[in-house]
């Protein structure tokens, strides 16, 4: 790795020197966008990625290209040991155990992984131990009104599957979840509790603990979106003691194509699986066929190898450069992000004050210029930012506005960047009206 940050001396956050040097890494960043030098303002949408991650899979396809568990040749070895190796990095990074860790191609399908695998058990699918997986009609799952749509649509889809009621816990103004509303909402006929660790949209971080110990108190399941969370803290999934939680290798340095499922090893080999085939069998006759455990159980068919791979060497430039540093770094370019913003007229944050602890990344609404022309305007200066609803309509609906524009950093993001998105973005009204 070619950043000297992993070999400077532990300092409690980044420094724009430093992130000036890991900005090397990343190819994508050092380009001129409309005349500019480009500000990537994007990440929470996707990641750049760093040479170590370009080459790893490159590397792969050069010299170790093959299929994984199956061949009995050298390459086919070469192939399942760095798969698997890459298998015991991410599950060390979040906490895990290497049969905790499901590949999946991203987080989106790893929630409709446990989702199919609550409704199979429901149609009587799955060994003995998938009863407890079962849902009925007066069974509730809860989630929130702060949730990416892939965390809202396949509950929606498992409730209408089963006959469960889906319930959310609201929002308050800023954005924080209605912790009240919480402790009234989790009864015991609540049988999943599923929220997100951190807003795509806002940059709450939510109470997991709290609603772990709220969940677990009536036997509840918990699933957590750390989407937001993995690729920007460090995070201990066992000690965090939830039940399933999903992250995408793509918001996290690594490539598209890869995503991970946690669940906790007794569930996994107990839950009844959501793609079947080959590759997650142990015996198949023409009448029926016996399943592997985990995680080979919920790995049917031919596997993201290359992309696997490549996670891992994403996995490991983070631990290079250190996940509390990072989150130091994200916590104080989110806090610029949401005073600079705030503090402009007619500009609007949606989410809490920016004195408040949040992830690196902060929405507005800007007073009567559209979030697409907001978006528009900033990329003519060469800052890429998102606008529309981030796949959070319910969320939108709740701040009174149908879209925004979100502006989110990661570790290659200088005090600069948020100072040219503020500066651009102060600017929009006037340009407009
Ligand atoms: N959850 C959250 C909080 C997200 O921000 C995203 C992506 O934007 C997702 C889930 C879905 O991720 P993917 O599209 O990679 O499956």
């Amino acid at each position: 790795m070619s950043h000297p940050a992993g070999t400077t001396e532990l300092t409690t956050s980044l420094t724009d020197d430093e992130v000036l040097l890991i900005r090397r890494d990343f190819p994508a960043l050092n380009q001129q966008v409309n005349g500019h030098e480009l500000v990537y303002l994007d990440s929470g949408a996707t990641s750049q990625k760093p040479f170590s991650v370009l080459d790893a899979e490159r590397s792969f396809y050069e010299h170790d290209n093959s299929a994984v568990h199956r061949g009995a040749h050298t390459l086919a070895a070469n192939a399942t040991e760095l798969f698997e190796n890459a298998r015991s990095t991410v599950a060390r990074f979040v906490g895990a155990r290497e049969n905790e860790i499901i590949w999946t191609s991203n987080a989106t399908e790893g929630l409709n992984l446990v989702a199919y695998g609550f409704s199979n058990a429901s149609v009587g699918r799955g060994g003995a131990d998938a009863t407890r997986f079962v849902l009925k009609a007066g069974d509730e799952i809860l989630t929130t009104e702060g949730e990416h749509h892939a965390n809202l649509v396949p509950w929606q889809e498992l409730a209408a599957r089963t006959g469960a009621t889906l319930r959310y816990i609201p929002v308050n103004d800023d954005g924080t979840l209605r912790m009240d509303e919480a402790e009234r909402l989790i009864t015991d006929r609540t049988r999943i509790v599923t929220f997100t660790h951190v807003s795509n949209v806002t940059g709450v971080i939510n109470p997991v603990e709290t609603l772990v110990h709220l969940a677990h108190a009536v036997g509840a399941f918990v699933v957590l979106d750390a989407c937001q969370s993995a690729p920007h803290r460090a995070l201990d999934l066992a000690a965090l003691d939830v039940d399933f939680a999903v992250f995408s290798g793509h918001k996290m340095l690594a490539p598209t194509g890869i995503g991970v499922l946690y669940g906790r090893a007794e569930l996994l080999d107990a839950l009844p699986p959501f793609l079947t085939g080959g590759s997650m069998i142990t015996t198949v006759t023409m009448e029926s066929s016996g399943y592997l455990p985990a995680p080979q159980r919920f790995e049917a068919g031919t596997q993201k190898v290359s992309q696997a791979i490549a996670l891992a060497a994403a996995v490991d430039y983070l631990t290079a450069i250190g996940m509390d540093r990072i989150e130091r770094w994200e916590a104080e370019l989110g806090a610029r992000l949401a005073e600079g913003f705030a503090s402009l007229p007619g500009v609007r944050v949606l989410g809490p004050a920016a004195d408040v602890h949040r992830a690196g990344l902060a929405s507005v609404d800007v007073e009567g210029v559209h979030a697409h022309d907001v978006g528009q305007f900033l990329d003519d200066r060469g800052i890429a930012v998102r606008v529309g609803h981030h796949c959070a309509q319910p969320l939108h609906r709740r701040f009174g506005v149908t879209a925004s524009t979100r502006a989110s950093a990661y570790l290659y993001n200088t005090t600069s960047d948020v100072d040219a998105a503020v500066e651009a973005m102060g600017s929009v009204r006037s340009f407009f009206g």
